[in-house]
């Protein structure tokens, strides 16, 4: 009989601590290691030769949407490129939203939110109510990764009051405290916020504090999307920094990035010379210097986890981000159910009012009035730099890919008619690319190379893959990108770190045991 059932041989092996590489033979027996040693003379079912390779531990990617597409029955395929690039864990339930939990009584308004970012209806595949159940039904299926779960602070307060556009009261905070505490008993690694996001956004500090306290309490931990990314990035990073020193939560800040607010007036004229400064860049290499606000942030993070604030931060290997186009919307016309919400698009002096609204709204934070809100993109990123990722319907996918002045354009129409009639169209499911030149461009990439360097921040894809559109590229080649282009090409990280960034320091952020380092 044989000793061991796999004996990997001769591998170079990066244990996803950063130290150095050292060669050697790994031993597993029954799905776990067993042995590492320099020399292992013992048989085996399998040998595998790995000299001149590297052998590290799979990668967690703590921010992923992969939870919206798991409970499907061909998600094997669907999922088949995180894999393939050699993410074996991945962490669902981030920017507020995932599939549970669900209350009965609001189910219609949980499953449109969760449908606007979604191909098809979840009406009947949706059967579960809390996070336990939804957890349970994964594990009957079976699933293609590992799967950690974070109870959404979006989905916890639908459940409680619906999509309503107003602040929790005490009975509220009950109903929601009861089900973050139900979903970490259930096995949740933590909560996750999406402050910049409807019904998220209405939520003031002092809601977010008394959630945190429960998430603190049980040692997970409290991934945020923060209110903002743009000019009041600051106040936001200050804002979940305090909450942490308030409550002792473990605060992950989710997919670290900024985006420049340029003044209207040269707007225009800066947009066009960053246009042509990546098109230069395709063919000869420019270089762009490191974003100040990011490296202040940085720094910042990095003070406070020395002073024993347990924060973590993860970014992705891209310039460009995604969403659902709703996103931008001022949060007073999001209010009531998707019927309640599309017959105000129709309706042409509701539909002036919201652009009103955007064009004479501000990005502050504390909010002061209706039209002010943390991050209005439309106004900060303008209509060429939100590009559509994917609609639903066929007459509409040959815009895919697509600025939405482009589009309109095509069209024959002014930019905001353009996005509200696709929300007519395709029932509220639009995702969209944010991106100031084009999709994926390694130019503007190089603004938030800091946040990739960073020995504090951790790699994540944040993507949604949903079986149609056009997809993140990090959804094929977030891993393979960051070997390449940052360790490989660029040298900005060895080998170790990088490997590091995308094992241990993940599950070390999210709270996860035994993923992420090569031991025995
Ligand atoms: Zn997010």
């Amino acid at each position: 009989m044989n000793t061991f059932d796999v004996i990997i041989q001769n591998a170079n092996v990066y244990d996803g601590t950063g130290t150095p590489s050292y060669v050697a033979d790994i031993a597993i027996q029954d799905g776990r290691i067993a042995a590492i040693s320099k020399k292992i003379n013992a048989s085996a079912e399998k040998i595998i030769d790995a000299s001149n390779k590297a052998v590290c531990p799979g990668f967690i990617d703590v921010h992923s949407h992969a939870d919206l597409t798991i409970h499907l029955s061909d998600h094997h395929k669907i999922l088949e490129p995180l894999l393939r690039q050699g993410v074996t864990t991945f962490v669902g339930g981030n920017c507020g939203m995932g599939p549970a939990p669900i209350d009965d009584y609001h189910r219609q308004e949980a499953i449109t939110y969760v449908e606007s970012m979604m191909g098809e209806s979840v009406q009947s595949s949706f059967h579960w109510s809390s996070v336990g159940s939804f957890l349970e039904t994964l594990d009957k299926q079976g699933i293609i990764l590992n799967c950690g779960f974070l109870v959404p602070h979006g989905m916890l307060r639908i459940a409680a009051k619906g999509l309503e556009y107003s602040q929790t009261c005490a009975n509220d905070l009950k109903h929601m405290e009861k089900n973050l505490i139900s979903g970490l008993d259930a096995g949740a690694l933590g909560m996750s916020t999406g402050l910049m996001y409807f019904p998220g956004l209405n939520a003031d500090t002092e809601e977010l504090t008394a959630l945190a306290k429960v998430v603190s309490k049980h040692q997970a931990v409290f991934s945020s999307h923060i209110r903002s990314y743009s000019n009041t990035l600051q106040q936001a990073i200050d804002e979940i920094i305090n909450l942490s020193k308030s409550t002792d939560v473990r605060i992950q800040i989710s997919h670290l990035f900024h985006v420049p607010h340029i003044h209207p007036i040269i707007d225009g004229a800066v947009r066009t010379v960053l246009r042509m400064a990546s098109t230069i860049n395709k063919y000869i290499p420019l270089s762009m210097p490191d974003d100040r606000n990011l490296m202040n942030i940085l720094s910042q993070i990095d003070k406070n986890i020395k002073k024993g604030i347990p924060l973590g931060a993860d970014a992705m290997p891209t310039s460009t981000g995604f969403t659902h186009v709703l996103a931008f919307f001022p949060p007073w016309s999001l209010n009531g159910t998707r019927e309640e919400v599309t017959n105000r698009l129709k309706d042409p002096s509701e539909r002036k009012k919201i652009y009103q609204s955007i064009q004479q709204g501000q990005s502050v934070w504390p909010h002061q009035d209706k039209d002010t809100w943390s991050m209005n993109c439309f106004k900060t990123m303008g209509f060429r730099s939100i590009h559509l990722m994917s609609v639903v319907s066929k007459k509409n996918k040959c815009f895919e890919g697509m600025s939405w002045h482009a589009i309109a354009k095509a069209r024959g129409q002014e930019p905001f008619d353009t996005v509200c009639d696709f929300l007519i169209e395709e029932n509220g499911r639009v995702l969209v690319f944010i991106s100031p030149t084009f999709v994926g461009d390694e130019f503007i990439e190089q603004f938030s190379a800091c946040t990739i360097r960073d020995p504090n921040v951790s790699i994540v894809t944040d993507t949604i893959l949903l079986g149609f559109g056009k997809p993140s590229h990090l959804f094929y080649d977030c891993y393979p990108k960051l070997f390449s282009k940052y360790v490989n090409k660029e040298k900005q990280l060895s080998l170790e770190e990088a490997i590091r960034k995308s094992t241990s320091l993940p599950a070390q952020q999210l709270g996860i045991k035994n993923r992420g380092i090569i031991q025995k």
